[in-house]
């Protein structure tokens, strides 16, 4: 599982960062809120830990953002006792929990299980998976009922995309972004061949498809069967 963590304090950030490591979780740390912010743009997280009052962009603009663009990643928002206005503000725009400064780990890690859950796919024995389809990032192996693909890395970050935000709406840039990072060279008919790729392997058997949303982008969803 992959966390996003935007927080300012750094005792509390390297002390959180350690427990969390020590869940297996893979977490990357912003101590401002510019910097967090690039990383939602950037990369695929499973979590997003939100403090509100940050140097540079606060956290409630930073979820304003996220939400503006169509990410759905879920959001825990932390926010200190007495800032009941920004707790509202928050679940309005977009947040999907809080937790008040100060907290048990053992609430953080509670609450963070449990939005990993809402986006329909879930962790098994470090796999990714969603309905009938397997990935494990590690090695970049897709199974699809009884059949196994190795997939390249690119391919690999494509389905994980997809996969983690089944029912999100990526747009062929988006994907560019998050895929290929930001490589100059890399043109947007790349992500028309991997899609192309991907398709082949789902294919048949798999319960998911890959829809292409006319003028927008992409997005994973169920099987469609007519
Ligand atoms: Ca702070």
């Amino acid at each position: 599982m992959r966390i996003l963590l935007v927080e300012d304090e750094i005792k509390l950030t390297d002390a959180l960062g350690y427990l969390l490591r020590k869940e297996k979780m893979d977490v990357d740390v912003a101590n401002d809120g510019d910097t967090g912010l690039i990383l939602t743009q950037r990369e695929i997280y499973d979590v997003i830990i939100l403090d509100i009052m940050l140097p540079g962009i606060s956290g409630l603009e930073i979820l304003r953002t996220i939400r503006k663009t169509g990410n759905t990643t879920p959001v825990l928002l932390l926010t200190a006792r007495d800032a009941l206005e920004d707790r509202v503000e928050g679940l309005d725009i977009g947040a999907d929990d809080y937790l008040v400064k100060p907290f048990a780990t053992q609430e953080l890690f509670a609450r963070i299980r449990s939005l990993s859950r809402r986006t329909g796919s879930r962790y098994d024995m470090g796999n990714l998976v969603l309905g009938n389809v397997e990935y494990d990032s590690k090695s970049y192996v897709l199974k699809v009922a009884n059949k196994q693909f190795d997939l390249s890395a690119k391919e690999g970050k494509l389905l994980e995309l997809f996969m983690k935000r089944p029912g999100q709406v990526f747009t062929r840039e988006q994907i560019l972004n998050k895929v290929w990072g930001y490589d100059v060279d890399i043109l947007e008919t790349n992500v028309e061949i991997y899609i192309h790729y991907l398709r082949k392997k789902l294919q048949g058997t798999a319960d998911l498809e890959i829809q292409t949303v006319r003028n927008i982008g992409y997005m994973l969803r169920e099987r469609q069967n007519v």
